[in-house]
């Protein structure tokens, strides 16, 4: 804690009006409007046509060496080369923007609310688009300061963690250095971001459950197997894996969100379905309470006459946070807000497929605020209501940018 202090009391003081931020507010109320384009016409994951279509356009006028349909979904690459001097041998720098939205019907009451019914930017992946789009335009009018090349992904299919392994898989990681990348958050204020080095959003893994008995009468239960009865003992004993089990140092999550079986109150029924959820920010601690929820669910299973299979479900593992690419956006974002505004500490138990990049190449992901409780812009994310206080943007667009330019200095 004392160097911490230490490091904060001289930490740089916010360049308020350098030519970087001046350069930002004036594209303020072009990116502004460019995440209320994207708000009124949002895509589903694997469906966002248009979305694409728009920001390769876009790319391409700025001189960026665009390619599209990357990893067979509507994953977008822009390379934007440094003019510095030794830029063709220097480093390269991945900027990641996801670009899908939910299938929610919006009820904001937003003036720029979604214009169909079904799908809404509820994730804030609207503001990422637009953040990515206008970094590339600041950082395109300065490619005299680039010593290396800047490479902007934008991601399909996130809110399904499928669309950044199929670019990894494509050679979207070849020659890229260092990964970065934002969300917007509305449960963090306006003007606060949070990053730290390690584990920072959670990996999820699926959990399917089948647990097998024998049907029959609920009057005659002892010529049954009852699945539901065995059911309840799994659901409890697993509960007990977290805070038995686990490092209390730790953190890690157990939930079954749904249980289905049975067909009528008087038949005892063949079979069980659950499904469930857990979320961990440490590979060691997900491999072992994988292993433990078969084992235990199992065990508990046979020891009552039943059977239980356990199938594979959709994972996606932890973000986890370089060391040093964490230290140069923390120190990006000091700059952009002041240290007093930067959070160390917190870690997030939802998840993001940023993780498969950062798997495979040294990166930072980090969390942009962008709620604001006197404005009344609190909803959750995935919810009806949701959205941005758009005075985030700028900032995620001026964290990004400093990053850039300090990576390739
Ligand atoms: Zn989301
Ligand atoms: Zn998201």
């Amino acid at each position: 804690m004392p160097n911490a202090r230490r490091r904060s009391a001289t930490a740089p003081i916010p360049a308020a009006h350098d030519a970087l931020h001046t350069a930002i507010a004036e594209r303020t109320p072009k990116l502004v409007s460019r995440r209320r384009h994207f708000h009124r016409r949002p895509e589903l994951s694997y469906e966002e046509r248009e979305t694409a279509a728009t920001i390769a356009a876009h790319l391409r006028t700025l001189g960026l060496d665009v390619t599209k349909d990357v990893g067979g979904g509507h994953g977008v690459v822009g390379l934007l080369g440094g003019t510095a001097t030794g830029a063709a041998a220097g480093p390269t720098l991945m900027v990641r923007a996801d670009i899908d939205a939910l299938p929610i019907t919006e009820h904001s009451g937003v003036e720029y609310a979604s214009r169909r019914p079904g799908a809404m930017h509820a994730c804030g992946h609207d503001g990422h688009i637009a953040i990515a789009m206008t970094l590339a335009e600041v950082l395109a009018a300065r490619r005299d300061r680039l010593r290396g090349s800047v490479k902007f992904v934008f991601q399909p299919a996130e809110e399904r963690a499928a669309g950044a392994e199929p670019m990894v898989a494509a050679g979207v990681l070849r020659d890229v250095d260092a990964v970065i990348g934002l969300h917007l958050w509305s449960q963090v204020p306006v003007g606060e971001i949070a990053v730290r080095p390690g584990a920072f959003f959670a990996g999820a893994d699926e959990l399917h459950l089948r647990v097998r008995g024998r049907g029959g009468h609920g009057a005659e239960p002892h010529l049954t197997v009852d699945p539901v009865v065995v059911t309840a003992q799994i659901v409890t004993a697993l509960q007990t894996l977290v805070s038995r089990e686990i490092n209390p140092l730790h953190s890690a999550v157990i939930t079954f969100g749904m249980i289905h079986g049975g067909t009528a109150g008087n038949v005892v029924a063949d079979e069980v379905e659950l499904k469930g959820t857990l979320r961990t920010y440490d590979s060691a601690d997900r491999d072992y309470l994988l292993r433990r929820i078969g084992e235990l669910a199992c065990g508990v299973a046979t020891s009552l006459r039943a059977e239980a299979i356990c199938e594979p479900g959709m994972s996606c593992p932890a973000c986890v946070n370089d060391e040093q690419v964490a230290a140069l956006v923390r120190r990006a974002a000091e700059a952009t807000v002041g240290a007093e505004h930067v959070v160390g500490e917190r870690r997030f138990s939802v998840s993001d497929d940023m993780a498969r990049f950062l798997q495979e190449a040294p990166g930072c992901y980090f969390v942009v605020g962008a709620g604001n409780v006197a404005r009344g812009i609190t909803a959750p994310h995935h919810n009806a209501s949701f959205d941005l206080d758009e005075a985030s943007l700028p900032i995620g667009v001026e964290v990004l940018a400093r990053a850039a330019l300090e990576f390739l200095a």
